[in-house]
């Protein structure tokens, strides 16, 4: 198989219980529930992202023949012998594209595989830390993971409804958007109310990092 990927970079993991750990991202090209294109973003099933997921042109981006080929391109921006090696698959929607071919390849490099999905594909076997993303109005099929993070606020989604699925870690995070304030003030009063919410910023944007 082969695999478009938008981006890829090392850095630190700025979101969830990972934040802080240094990181190679690796964005996949395309999402199931938005084209990236800003005339469509007020009828997509998501108009809050905040990320450019489109083609294959961005730093360490491009098309990759096989498995094989990409872990070895994630391998190569890690950049050193160090152990402790963490790949965070993302996108638009990781699950799209990745499969078990490429998560094998990456542990053969020695590296934990971390994904950020949105849940409406079902994840595939294999996956070390699985984080899933819910977007109001959507079929989330994968309920079960280590972490659930909720960008809030949300018109759509109840929070209390998402408290019964089956993850370790629950987590409420501040929407970027043009009234971050107010979903500062937002996200607190949900982890404020329900403690089973625990509240985490974009660590990475505070120190300047992508
Ligand atoms: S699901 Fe994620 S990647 Fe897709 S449009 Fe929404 S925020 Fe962006």
């Amino acid at each position: 198989m082969s695999y478009a990927v938008k981006e890829a970079f090392l850095t630190l993991q700025g979101e969830g219980m990972q934040a802080g750990s240094r990181a190679v991202f690796l964005r996949f090209a395309g999402c199931n529930l938005w084209s990236g294109r800003e005339q469509d973003r007020a009828t997509a099933q998501c108009n809050f992202c905040d990320t450019d997921f489109v083609g294959t042109d961005g730093p360490g981006g491009g098309k990759f023949a096989g498995a094989g080929q990409l872990a070895a391109h994630v391998e190569g921006l890690w950049g050193d012998e160090s152990d402790l090696r963490l790949a965070v698959i993302t996108g638009g929607e990781p699950m799209l594209q990745l499969d078990k071919a490429l998560i094998d390849a990456l542990h053969d490099r020695g590296f934990r595989v971390a994904v950020e999905s949105n849940g409406t594909i079902a994840a595939v076997p294999g996956i070390d830390w699985l984080c899933i993303s819910p977007k109001a109005g959507t079929d989330v099929v994968q309920r079960s993971g280590n972490e659930l993070k909720l960008v809030w606020p949300q018109a759509g989604i109840d929070p209390i409804d998402l408290e019964g699925w089956a993850f370790d870690h629950f987590l409420v995070q501040p929407m970027d958007c043009a009234d971050v304030q107010a979903s500062y003030v937002a996200a607190t009063a949900l982890a404020m109310e329900r403690p089973k919410w625990r509240l985490t910023l974009q660590a990475h944007k505070v120190v300047g990092l992508r």
